[in-house]
């Protein structure tokens, strides 16, 4: 296997060059060009030759080398079509490495793990495109794609957001949803001059380390992420109110609040002091009335 010759500003600079290549804003490129951030990554990721892994953006091909180098099979999956000839060229003589020209929004993970792992489960690894971030990972999760974990370079709030327990205002909808499915961790976090372009917002590593089984016992998880919504989409407000007046649950007041008195948490408590646990049982309640 060759050793990688990207991961740095010259060589970065030098492909750029050579291929005329222009930024997308619209595809939220920027690219890695710190050596240590890409170990910080691969190291988190935890990958070795018997891993298949999924790389979503390769952009020029920098993380992609390197996955090549530690995994046994690495799945590239770009959507700009002008970085598929650099890609190519990059990547010539890492022969475990597939391209796809595909918007991963639209890519078929599930055939993909079963035509390259036998259906076994794959490691996501990413420096995301940070315009699309929750898409993605709650695709990953709800379509039930077969994956082991998900270690991704996201934007440093999305992280928070992703980590963060009931009673900060980190605490929210997608907290509940990431940590249903898999168990959160802040690898390292990432300043903007590690990219090419720099962007705007802090970045950070993080790795989902999905559930084999969730955590909690839910009956219903379409009605559990009803009431979740329901409860965050007015913060302000009593968990009460909140159940009430959504436009997605259809229960009576006497019903929510008859619910809600069993949590033993007061009848003025708000969303975002209870758990994922709490919200479980109280979907459950919910659940058995219609
Ligand atoms: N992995 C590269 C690196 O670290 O240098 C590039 C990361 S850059 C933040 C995000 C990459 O995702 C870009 O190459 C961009 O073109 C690609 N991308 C954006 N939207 C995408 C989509 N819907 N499907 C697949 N790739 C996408």
């Amino acid at each position: 296997m060759k050793q990688p010759t990207l991961g740095n500003p010259q060589e970065t600079i030098a492909v750029l060059q050579k291929y005329n290549f222009v930024f997308q804003k619209k595809f939220g490129q920027n690219f890695l060009i710190d050596p240590h951030v890409l170990d910080k990554i691969i190291r988190a990721a935890g990958i070795d030759k018997n891993d298949c892994v999924l790389e979503i953006g390769p952009g020029i091909g920098t993380m992609t080398q390197h996955l090549a180098c530690e995994a046994r099979r690495v799945i590239a999956v770009e959507i700009d079509r002008a970085l598929i000839p650099i890609l190519e060229d990059t990547l010539d003589g890492y022969d475990n490495v597939r391209i796809i020209n595909e918007d991963i929004l639209k890519t078929d993970i599930a055939k993909l793990a079963e035509e390259e792992n036998g259906g076994q489960p794959l490691k996501v690894v990413a420096n995301l495109p940070y315009y699309i971030t929750t898409p993605i990972i709650m695709g990953l999760f709800e379509n039930h794609v077969p994956l082991k974990s998900i270690t991704v370079m996201v934007q440093k709030e999305v992280a928070d957001r992703m980590q963060a327990g009931p009673g900060g205002k980190d605490y929210g909808a997608l907290s509940l949803a990431v940590q249903y499915y898999a168990k959160p961790y802040i690898a390292a976090n990432v300043p903007p001059n590690c990219f090419m372009p720099r962007p705007k917002v802090g970045s950070a590593v993080i790795r989902l380390e999905r559930y084999e089984h969730p955590p909690v016992a839910v009956e219903n998880e379409k009605l559990m992420f009803r009431i979740i919504r329901a409860s965050f989409n007015q913060r302000r407000k009593t968990l009460a109110n909140g159940l009430k007046n959504s436009a997605e649950l259809n229960f009576s007041k006497e019903e929510i609040e008859a619910a809600i008195a069993k949590l033993d948490k007061g009848a003025s408590v708000r969303g975002e002091a209870l758990n994922l646990e709490e919200f479980a049982k109280l979907s459950n309640i919910l659940n058995k009335i219609k």
